[in-house]
């Protein structure tokens, strides 16, 4: 069996959004709240958000878990401040391609650090906890404004 291992570079920026997660706090004028697990590996979070009109104005979260699935949200919420909605939609789509092993997705460069997590998608069982902030960001899109980008957005 092969076993694939992280580049240390990557994993030590997981490690440091583990150890010093960013956005980790009760949002206490959110709009919309989702909370998300991973019974498989004991993970869990609620995401927070703030939505004003067609952006993000703040997002935070608290959360248990694994390194992988705080590092994944600690990551994911720094790239929410402000984020129109549209593209936080287009983010999650783009991450999610990247761990289903989408390699264009993995050399797009407007995933910025979150591509330190693309290691995993060779962890078929991890998978779940990179993607469980991902998850909750896009149901908290679809319960606050509906389907984002509207009628195109089953297309995949
Ligand atoms: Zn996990």
């Amino acid at each position: 069996m092969e076993s694939p291992q992280l580049s240390s570079l990557y994993q030590q920026l997981i490690l440091e959004h583990y150890r010093n997660p960013r956005n980790k706090a009760e949002l206490d004028e959110k709009t919309v709240e989702i909370h998300m697990a991973n019974p498989v590996c004991g993970d869990e979070i609620r995401l927070q958000l703030r939505i004003e009109g067609d952006h993000i104005a703040e997002a935070k979260f608290v959360g248990s878990g694994c390194s992988i699935s705080q590092a994944a949200v600690s990551m994911m919420t720094t790239r929410l401040q402000g984020a129109n909605l549209v593209e936080a939609d287009a983010l999650a789509k783009r991450f999610t391609e990247m761990m289903h092993g989408d390699e264009t997705a993995a050399k797009d460069k407007t995933l910025g650090d979150l591509r330190a997590l693309e290691g995993v998608s060779k962890f078929p069982v991890r998978i779940k906890c990179a993607l469980l902030g991902f998850d909750a960001l896009q149901e908290a899109l679809k319960k606050e404004v509906g389907e984002v980008g509207g009628v195109g957005g089953d297309l995949n």
